[in-house]
């Protein structure tokens, strides 16, 4: 049992009761002593920091002044009602006003007392108005620690009961020093020195009532570190289990048709990355344990070499393989690209998709028991019951998004131990989440294009340049390449959208006629085999340009396309612009990205606009995006638990995210179970920790 005072119900803290109990639990979730230490101030305000009335202009932002209260009115009936306060320093007049909590704010403030107010000044009128700002008398700010005063975040519950931001303070003051000499070790002396963290009781002081900005920062990198430290530690330590528990094909050697491959037909030079990732792979492979990785590249980044060089492996080593792929039309590419690497060596594949006929797929099946047929390449079509391999030891999956949970689940079915797990896809993960979030240990990332390749040029265009964007259109078909015109379709708003592809559909047609121009189209109410056709007649070269929503987002290579044009581009997130512009710049010819949209673009999309504009490097955007959209949205809710950080921010703590992995793959190295002495207080709050937080997913 662990009777530490930090689990001393909250009820009993002084100051508390069980009126303001209820509340701190149902408002705040604090239960506990523990809980309360653990709520921090979401600001500091320096009290030594005022400025003068005249002084004050609107792009400061938050200010603070010292003013005098000279009259307050109560104005308006019931739900107008509003409180008008005015208030002067030796410089000038501001109005404060309130709309909410009229009554409360009436009562605590007295005419004639000196105040410090904190808030957002505008200019409203002639006069200068606070609306809603902080406000406090000026005698009870003198405070013993230093000048920066702690901010709580409070609710109108908690406020009427007390508890606004000053309440609260009021219990950390109560509550820190009963505490302070009890909180356990969390980290080890070792990475306390190393790291010249201030002692943990020394940083909860600190963040709750900082002796000077140093100590406060110091305190907070503290904090912050703490929790990247031990989520990464969790995750190491539940990844070693899963791996220890799950059985494995032991790929051993590295075999002929590798050997041969690799030293007679490899058509270019592998990049360091891919080299890199070949050789994580090959290590997975030979543990004995059963291998589920990601292998993640930006899109042209030759993700499919690899592919094919992990697919050697496993037949080197007497096992099939096969690949799966979300579309037909991707299924066939991946079959061809593979069939032309591999015809050398002799090697059987095969493709199957819903298309083929019963009589050729009989033949594929009887191969794949019989084990003659080494390679299976497809769609889902792969997953179904009749599809029985001899030994599949390594099943591929292409572009991961596209395929749900289940589906992949099936695949594991298909031999005595589940086969291998290789998932590819071009939607990069930021680095600081796929550290914290995969501990690192099966994620292999190409971060390096093949050289040669051509930036693609992209350019932000509004709607009113159209007629511009056609004349360029038609400059690109003349030098014989094709484009791609691509246009949103978000669920809420389906039937307007279809109108406006329908619509730009007609008005291209209109401008690229017939016999001169073929235009293809490509939309999610097409029958799958209408839609195959169109874009089959595009990757033949038939057509020129491409109409579509974004259902040719994923993978299809048409190296010839060097024009992206993304209508309503405002509508995009930044993964899916970064996808569709990743369909060009595939070929020799320079490419280009048009972002088509309206004048009245709100700032995210500003933001994401210019970033694409600015850069073609995926893991920046996917950096960026994290910092637009926040971790949860970036890799689906239904992880987002996870990443709840008290202190730390993905987005903005990347050297912190890197540290504590350093430290953790280190800890690893030198004390693999964690047993030795001096690494115990980390031990116990791992143990105290993984008891609390949700599992984390697999990622097949
Ligand atoms: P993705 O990762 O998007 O699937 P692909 O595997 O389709 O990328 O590769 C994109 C292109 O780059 C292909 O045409 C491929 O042949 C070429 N490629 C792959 N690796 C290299 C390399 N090491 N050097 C030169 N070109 C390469
Ligand atoms: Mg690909």
């Amino acid at each position: 049992m662990d009777n530490n005072i930090l689990n001393t119900s909250i009820e009993y803290l002084k100051g508390v009761g069980p009126k303001r109990a209820d509340l701190l639990r149902t408002e705040l979730n604090i239960y506990r002593f523990r809980d309360l230490l653990n709520y921090f101030p979401f600001r500091y305000v320096d009290r030594s920091k005022t400025i003068q009335v005249k002084d004050i202009s609107e792009s400061l932002g938050n200010v603070q002044i010292l003013v005098k209260i000279t009259n307050i009115q109560e104005l308006g009936q019931h739900r107008k009602k509003r409180l008008l306060v005015t208030a002067f320093d030796a410089s000038g007049t501001v109005q404060l006003v309130w709309f909410k909590g009229v009554k409360w704010i009436k009562s605590a403030i007295k005419i004639g007392e000196q105040y410090v107010v904190f808030g957002k000044p505008n200019f409203y009128g002639g006069t200068l108005n606070f609306n809603h700002p902080e406000i406090e008398l000026e005698e009870k700010n003198k405070n013993k620690e230093g000048n920066l005063q702690p901010v709580y975040h409070s609710t109108e519950k908690l406020s009427s009961f007390g508890l606004q931001s000053k309440g609260i303070e009021n219990l950390m003051r109560n509550l820190l020093p009963q505490v302070l000499n009890f909180i356990p070790q969390t980290l080890s002396q070792r990475i306390e020195k190393k790291n010249h963290f201030p002692s943990i009781n020394n940083a909860f002081a600190n963040i709750h009532f900082p002796k000077d900005k140093n100590m406060l920062k110091k305190s907070i990198i503290r904090l912050k570190y703490e929790e990247l430290f031990f989520l990464q530690l969790g995750m190491n330590r539940q990844k070693l289990n899963t791996r220890k528990k799950s059985k494995g094909y032991v790929f051993k050697e590295v075999g002929d048709n590798f050997n041969k491959f690799f030293k007679d037909y490899l058509p270019f030079e592998l990049t360091n990355a891919q080299k890199r990732v070949v050789k994580e792979i090959r290590k997975d492979l030979g543990l004995g344990s059963h291998m589920n990785r990601l292998l993640q590249g930006d899109v042209g980044s030759g993700k499919t070499l690899v592919a094919v060089l992990t697919i050697l492996l496993s037949i080197d080593n007497g096992f099939q393989a096969c690949l799966m792929a979300p579309t037909e039309i991707l299924a066939n590419q991946h079959f061809k690209t593979i069939e032309n690497f591999l015809n050398p060596l002799g090697i059987n594949i095969a493709l199957l998709t819903g298309s083929v006929k019963k009589s050729d797929r009989k033949i594929i099946h009887e191969s794949l028991e019989n084990g003659s047929l080494n390679i299976l390449v497809g769609t889902h079509a792969l997953l179904e019951d009749k599809v029985k391999f001899k030994n599949l030891g390594l099943a591929i999956i292409d572009e991961q998004h596209r395929f749900g949970v289940a589906q992949r689940a099936k695949l594991w079915k298909k031999n005595h131990y589940p086969p291998h797990v290789l998932v590819m896809t071009a939607t990069p993960i930021p680095r600081t989440l796929a550290m914290t979030f995969y501990g690192d240990l099966n994620v292999s990332v190409i971060d390096e294009l093949p050289p040669g390749r051509k930036p693609i040029n992209t350019i932000h265009r509004f709607d009113s340049s159209r007629l511009k964007v056609f004349q360029f259109i038609e400059d690109e078909i003349k030098k014989g390449h094709q484009v791609y015109i691509v246009y949103p379709l978000i669920e809420e708003s389906e039937k307007l959208d279809y109108k406006d592809l329908m619509d730009g559909y007609e008005s291209i047609v209109r401008r690229f006629p017939l016999p001169n121009y073929n235009v293809s189209i490509v939309h999610g109410k097409m029958k799958p085999e209408a839609k195959d056709y169109e874009m089959s007649q595009f990757v033949a070269g038939k057509t020129q340009i491409m109409v579509a929503t974004t259902v040719i987002e994923v993978g299809v290579d048409v190296p010839n396309a060097s024009l992206m044009i993304i209508e309503s581009a405002e509508k995009f997130g930044l993964s899916q612009l970064h996808q569709l512009r990743g369909r060009v710049g595939r070929g020799a010819d320079k490419s280009y990205c048009i972002l088509m949209s309206g004048y009245k673009l709100s700032n995210e999309a500003k933001i994401r606009i210019e970033t694409m504009v600015r850069t073609n490097d995926g893991f920046e955007i996917s950096e960026q995006d994290l910092k637009i959209r926040g971790p949860g949205d970036v890799m689906g809710t239904q992880q987002s638990g996870v990443l709840d950080f008290k202190l730390a921010d993905l987005a903005k703590d990347g050297q912190l995210v890197q540290l504590a992995k350093i430290d953790v793959d280190e800890l690893i190295a030198l004390d693999s179970n964690i047993s030795s002495l001096e690494n115990q207080s980390i031990k116990k709050e791992l143990i105290r920790q993984m008891k609390l937080k949700p599992n984390w997913s697999n990622i097949s």
